[in-house]
């Protein structure tokens, strides 16, 4: 049974019936979140994406009709109900916007029925994920979901109009387009008029960008939809959304100024968030050495103290043998973790071998000032002291340390670093510490393609004071690259891109690409930069991460409509699939191997 709405006009959302309208006649529609039939009266609680409203059906006010339909009354029914608006004639529940009120109904309406939902529609849903997102769109009616996209809405309408108000023009960039296979992997889309030859969908639309300040568009945003076709980690999506924006004649200062403020106006409004200005900056470097990581969380201390001079002439041969090899050792000081049990240091020295370290050395300084030390009988009693001292090792610490390559030191303490931190739960979500990682290195040197390649993208300006270096220390060039980190994520990033064409070359040359390999794939970028092009900077935001570190969700699954799960696929609707042979045929396309099912 499914009735029409024969004209009923829903005259308020569940939670705009207030008690100013008691004893008038309101029309609501809705989902049924429960329905208790207590004998001759019967409670419903209607849900919709504003909340909760109580029903009450007696056969007196609604008639015998009515009230036989409200009987028949499930989970997730989609009911029309016209009834007056009285007192709570129970206790106010205090828990709800509509606590206070109830709707006597006179008139019911079945408009559709609901089987038995595969999982309660309730907040913090202890379902599985996997089911959750299997029926999607049961899940999406969840008022923690309902809250997300609703937050994610607001943000993208505000950030319209304060992006307008600073003059910048929203242009869609396209989604079929050359593949550059510079970054990721690309998406690529068969052409299927040009058999053998493909479309790329845009990781970022930053070509596009580029030429729309070639173009006088002067400043450019747009809420573009990017592809990435990567192995997927925990916390990334095929596809993703960017807050991307373009400003000519501008530098490093105006970028962060127009950015500030955007970011200052949206927490305010979402999270009632002061953001003091200026946000403060750290440079790459430093934000290595003090926190072991490009994306330092600032909730927390427990900074890295390198140590190598103190050791090198040690006996301790971990030590002593890495900075022979050109490392270096460093280490942490967990404060107050100094009585930590045996067997759960030994749980971090294994979290230090899952980021490539050899193992993990410690020192803890008992209570009575004695040490419990993993290296103690290779160092005299004092230079223990010394090392203790060095890290401001107070009675109680546990002090931890990391011997090897620079890049696998960072890595192992940086991590040990916020695991400690999450064991502790210094963690805190409605803490927001912002950050601008600057002076990024301009390249990083890939052990696997056996050369340099761009730490942001090709078109990243090197720092003016570095440009000399580019020839005889290339990876010693600083870029005028930019990230904004907000409590260890990284939410958006950028840069001053190159405007002139003979550092555009160099930069060519360094990345290995001969003169015709770069027009090949980015011709019509030089072509434009040739008809006079302004000097321009950009960023770009992950949307979702956004969203995700202002709601506090755990994961940006939970701030994306419909999300793909690790393997790329849709659990909803099982993209992807295969098509038909005929669809294959006609774009040239044979298929080798299949996966099997
Ligand atoms: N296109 C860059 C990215 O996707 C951002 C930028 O440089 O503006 O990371």
């Amino acid at each position: 049974m499914a009735e029409a709405m024969l004209g009923l006009k829903r005259t308020h959302r569940c939670t705009e019936v207030t008690a100013a309208e008691i004893g008038s006649t309101v029309t609501v529609m809705g989902w049924v979140q429960k329905s208790r039939n207590k004998g001759g009266i019967i409670f419903v609680d209607l849900r919709d994406r504003s909340g909760i409203l109580q029903l009450i059906f007696e056969e007196k006010d609604c008639g015998s009709e009515n009230f036989a339909k409200a009987e028949k009354l499930r989970s997730e029914f989609v009911i029309a109900v016209v009834g007056r608006v009285e007192a709570r004639s129970g206790a106010v529940n205090e828990n709800l916007a509509t606590g206070a009120i109830e709707i006597r109904a006179e008139q019911l309406r079945i408009l559709s029925e609901s089987e038995v939902p595969p999982f309660p529609i309730e907040e913090n849903s202890r379902t599985k994920e996997e089911l959750r997102l299997k029926y999607r769109f049961l899940d999406i009616r969840r008022p923690d979901i309902q809250r997300n996209l609703m937050l994610r809405s607001k943000v993208a309408t505000m950030t319209r109009a304060i992006l307008a108000d600073q003059g910048f023009w929203e242009i869609e960039t396209p989604t079929l387009i050359k593949s550059t296979p510079e970054g990721a992997r690309d998406y690529l889309v068969p052409g299927r008029v040009h058999p053998g030859s493909f479309y790329a969908l845009p990781q970022s639309p930053q070509l596009f960008k580029q030429l729309l300040m070639c173009s006088g568009c002067d400043r450019y945003f747009q809420l573009a939809r990017c592809y990435r076709d990567e192995d997927l980690r925990a916390d990334r999506q095929p596809e993703f959304t960017q807050i991307d924006m373009e400003m000519s004649f501008a530098d490093v200062d105006d970028v962060i100024g127009v950015n500030e403020l955007l970011l200052q106006k949206l927490f305010k409004e979402v999270c009632n968030f002061d953001l003091q200005l200026p946000i403060p900056r750290m440079t790459w470097r430093e934000a290595m050495d003090r926190f072991g990581s490009d994306k330092p969380d600032l909730r927390f201390g427990m900074e890295l103290k390198n140590v190598t001079e103190l050791v090198k002439g040690c006996g301790f041969g971990v030590f002593t043998g890495a900075i022979e090899n050109g490392g270096s050792v460093r280490g942490i000081n967990a404060q107050g973790q100094g009585a930590m049990p045996r067997k759960k240091i030994d749980a971090l020295v294994d979290f230090a071998k899952g980021f490539g370290a050899k193992g993990l050395a410690y020192l803890a300084i008992q209570e009575d000032g004695s040490y419990k030390c993993s290296f103690a009988k290779f160092m005299t009693e004092e230079e223990l002291k010394a090392l203790a001292s060095a890290m401001d090792g107070k009675p109680g610490d546990l002090l931890l340390f990391a011997a090897d390559k620079d890049k696998v030191v960072f890595d192992v303490l940086g991590n040990l670093r916020l695991e400690l931190a999450k064991q502790q739960d210094l963690l805190k979500k409605d803490d927001f510490k912002f950050l601008w990682v600057t002076e990024f290195p301009l390249l990083e040197y890939s052990e696997e393609e056996n050369r340099y390649v761009a730490m942001h993208h090709p078109f990243t300006m090197p720092m003016d004071e570095d440009l000399p270096l580019i020839d005889t220390n290339p990876g010693a060039v600083r870029a005028k690259a930019y990230d904004i980190v907000l409590n260890g994520t990284e939410m958006g990033g950028g840069s001053v891109r190159i405007h002139q064409a003979d550092i555009q070359a160099k930069m060519f040359e360094v990345l290995g690409f001969t003169p015709e390999q770069a027009n090949q794939q980015f011709g019509f970028l030089l072509e434009a930069f040739k008809y006079g092009v302004p000097p321009h900077a950009g960023l770009a935001y992950g949307f979702d991460r956004m969203i995700m570190l202002m709601v506090g969700a755990d994961s940006i699954r939970d701030v994306i409509a419909f999300p793909k799960v690790k393997d790329a696929s849709c659990l909803m609707t099982e993209a992807p699939t295969p098509v038909a042979p005929k669809q294959l045929e006609e774009l040239g396309i044979e298929v080798s191997g299949k996966e099997e099912s």
